[in-house]
């Protein structure tokens, strides 16, 4: 009965040994996940985020209101409404995104001849209600200016792979 209960006792001891050294070694290595929201992980520069609408350096909207990013949305998320300028040239007098339609498939962007919708990089826009996630022009160049920077380098980043 005694050599039993020494046997077991050993049994336990090695299996103690065994689990302080990998608890060890996971203690020690790299770790695998990050302290989020306060650290983030790396984002891929084709990564499809919340919508942005762009403009060139002047300030002007790049959007020339072809409405091709409208025709092409699968979810038909998309409404476009436009007038022309005094000036003669084309823009949007509305522009919304109903973001509880859209798949994320970015073929706006895609379709876009002067990259001016795209998918930025801001994955932190969740809400409280479906109301906030129908977007406007306004929301949508205000997300343009507010992420540009990131939006240019990304788009400078991907262009020799398209
Ligand atoms: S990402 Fe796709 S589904 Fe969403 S608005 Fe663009 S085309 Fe439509
Ligand atoms: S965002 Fe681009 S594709 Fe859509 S209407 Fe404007 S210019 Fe055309």
């Amino acid at each position: 009965m005694t050599r039993i209960v020494q046997f077991i006792k050993a049994a336990f001891f090695l299996e103690f040994i065994k689990a302080f050294f990998l608890a060890m070694k996971y203690f020690f290595a790299p770790k695998a996940t990050i302290n989020y929201p306060f650290e983030k992980g790396p984002l891929s520069p084709r990564f499809r985020g919340e919508h942005a609408l762009r403009r060139y350096p002047n300030g002007e909207e790049r959007c020339i209101a072809c409405k091709l990013c409208e025709a092409i949305c699968p979810a038909q998320a998309i409404v476009i409404e436009a007038e022309p300028r005094e000036d003669g040239s084309r823009r949007t007098t509305r522009y919304d995104i109903d973001m509880t339609k859209c798949i994320y498939c970015g073929l706006c962007q895609e379709a876009c001849p002067v990259d001016a919708i795209v998918e930025g990089p801001n994955f932190e826009y969740a809400t409280e209600t479906r109301e906030e996630l129908f977007y406007d022009k306004d929301r949508l160049l205000a997300n343009g200016d507010r992420w540009e920077r990131e939006i240019a380098m990304n788009l400078k980043k991907d262009a020799p792979y398209r």
